[in-house]
């Protein structure tokens, strides 16, 4: 027995949906969210910025070293010369041993100066890291809960994918080819679209164009027949009698 031509015009109605509704997942698929992106360069910039001061405490550190050897030498230096200003006996050479403690005094001075400068920087370089790394971690689990509820609704949104594709198989073999060859030949050069709704305002749901109240009327009357937008050309669908 032949399948009522309204059937199948109902039919291609739900095939067009699917194809619609499987394009609009494989899009949301394709994108990924911004938040995410957002996130994961936030992460990144932290990172950097850690790695960064990381470095600059490495190299305070080294010079903290250096410069603490430094200090100390100048400080036995300065032991030395002043043990050696006892033993001395004329003028000149008491003259250049003063210079000698004159000159690592100096050198203690302003060593330590440095050495102060240093323990600041290390100290706002710690303090700056323990901020980065808080906020690293902060970052990160933004970042990794946002992931898992993108990969929930991914997951949501494949399942939702495959049951269409698999209601559009099932539909390819309910509709006769010859329907299903003037669906595609329309659709083809229609936006991928064809198949259009009597909207309630008694306009084609994709052109938007009005549709003659007599053809409404005759769709009613005969629906096991092809109606199509005069303007679109499109195969036109009466989805809800109480609609319109
Ligand atoms: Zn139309």
């Amino acid at each position: 027995m032949e399948v009522a031509l309204r059937t199948i015009i109902s039919k291609l109605w739900d095939y067009q949906q699917a194809i619609l509704e499987i394009a609009r997942l494989n899009r949301e698929l394709k994108t990924y969210p911004d938040s995410i992106k957002s996130l994961e360069k936030s992460v990144s910039v932290i990172e950097e910025s850690l790695k960064r001061t990381k470095s600059e405490l490495d190299v305070n550190k080294a010079n903290q070293k250096k410069k603490e050897e430094y200090l100390e030498l100048c400080k036995s230096n300065l032991e030395k010369s002043e043990s050696k200003l006892m033993e001395v006996t004329n003028q000149k050479d008491y003259s250049a041993v003063l210079n000698e403690i004159d000159y690592a005094k100096k050198e203690i001075l302003e060593t330590e100066e440095k050495l102060i400068a240093i323990l600041e920087s290390i100290e706002r370089n710690e303090k700056n890291i323990e901020q980065f790394e808080k906020s690293l971690k902060e970052k990160q689990e933004e970042l990794s809960k946002a992931l898992e509820e993108f990969n929930t609704t991914k997951k949501g949104q494949i399942e939702k994918r495959e049951n269409l594709l698999e209601k559009k198989k099932k539909l390819e073999q309910d509709i006769p080819v010859r329907y299903l060859k003037r669906f595609y030949e329309i659709a083809k050069k229609r936006n991928g679209v064809g198949v259009a709704m009597v909207e309630k305002d008694e306009t084609c749901s994709a052109c938007h164009m009005k549709i003659r109240p007599q053809k409404i009327n005759e769709m009613k009357k005969n629906p096991d027949h092809i109606y199509t937008c005069e303007n679109c050309q499109r195969i036109l669908v009466i989805i809800d009698d109480e609609n319109i």
